[in-house]
């Protein structure tokens, strides 16, 4: 039976991406040896790293353009701390939209002065805050493009005076932006992009080497910079699979296509959401995010009966994060409409049968 996973991260990828890499495991290009037991410094990976940053930046329509694009470990929750340590001098700016930016906001107080400039807090983050000031003497601003667990994402980035450093972990690739407007953008890579295990960064250059603190090697972008993300040994297969999508990304019309797929997929699902009178969208409207739906069911009473109708289906990974409860469908890039009008179907059964 043919799955339709809505899991949250790790994630669904292209099947194209699976074979391909599945193959790489047992026979890398005829090589007769897997990807994964070759050095990281053979000509077959360095080709595999080179290719993935360049594509990263090709993407993004930032080559050219004063950006580098690295491929590090620790996963996004590291960056919450290296940004602060390569990029805090005195005080920086946060905005609050849930769990990931108050993650990030508690490493960066490690290094200085933390102004949290707005906060949707006292609704458990259901909205984006709009109309707050960003103090002029900070060093950088930081947000969170796409609110995974909450299912919130911002559609206006401010034009801001200070740096601007933002988590795009769940929607990277997914829609088209002025990526040029960012300074440091950076995403972990098994919400849109690859398996778990490696993080994009693309960092504008000229941003680096103005804190004055020592930056333990491992935490310093400019010293993965000058080895090409090769300071120590890569995470040699995720990097490879996450390749592997870039070119599925591009080869399915880049970055453009694949806004229009996911805003065609979530248009579908809210327009159910709000229709049928058995569920309740969670975010505000305006600030609905095209990855991460989040709803529940008007009246609880009827979870046992959605929840087999769903799996029934075919459907995996729907439940809610624990804070918000009730349902999250995320519907990343490798996403098919089919699978969203399964959803949607399965939502109107509920509506008949009750
Ligand atoms: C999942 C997620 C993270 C944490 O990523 P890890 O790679 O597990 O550290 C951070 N930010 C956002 C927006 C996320 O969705």
């Amino acid at each position: 039976m043919k799955k339709h996973n809505y899991s949250a991260g790790p994630c669904i990828l292209p099947q194209e991406v699976f074979k391909e890499a599945a193959q790489g495991i047992l026979n890398y290009q005829d090589s007769g040896l897997s990807i994964m037991e070759i050095s990281h410094r053979s000509t077959a990976f360095v080709d595999v790293m080179e290719e993935a940053r360049n594509l990263s930046l090709e993407l993004l329509g930032l080559q050219n353009k004063g950006y580098k694009a690295l491929f590090l470990q620790g996963g996004a929750s590291m960056q919450f701390l290296m940004t602060a340590y390569n990029l805090l001098i005195k005080k920086a700016a946060y905005l609050n939209t849930g769990t990931w930016s108050s993650k990030a906001i508690k490493e960066a107080k490690i290094f200085g002065e933390v102004v949290e400039v707005a906060s949707s807090k006292d609704k458990n983050f259901n909205y984006i805050p709009k109309n707050y000031q960003i103090p002029s003497d900070v060093d950088y601003f930081h947000c969170t493009s796409n609110n995974t667990i909450f299912g919130t994402q911002i559609k206006d980035f401010l034009d801001v005076d200070a740096q601007l450093v933002c988590d795009m972990s769940s929607d990277i690739f997914s829609r088209e932006l002025d990526f040029s407007k960012f300074d440091l953008i950076y995403a972990g890579a098994q919400k849109n992009m690859g398996p778990a295990g490696t993080t994009l960064v693309v960092i504008k250059e000229d941003i680096l080497g103005k804190v004055d603190r020592e930056i333990p090697s491992m935490l310093n972008y400019n010293v993965h910079l000058e080895k090409d993300s090769m300071f120590n040994t890569p995470a040699v297969y995720a990097v490879y699979v996450s390749l592997l999508t870039l070119r599925w990304i591009k080869n399915h019309g880049g970055i453009a296509a694949m806004e229009k797929r996911n805003t065609e997929k979530a248009d579908l699902l809210y327009k159910e959401i709000d229709r049928n009178p058995l569920f309740k969208g969670f975010a505000e409207v305006e600030d609905r995010s095209t990855m991460n739906a989040t709803f529940n069911l008007v009246d609880e009473s009827k979870k046992e009966d959605f929840d087999k109708l769903w799996k029934d289906a075919g459907i995996n990974g729907l439940n809610g994060h624990r804070s918000v409860g009730g349902y999250r469908a995320s519907m990343y890039n490798a996403l098919d409409i089919e699978s969203v009008k399964v959803l949607v179907e399965t939502m109107q059964k509920l509506e008949k049968q009750s």
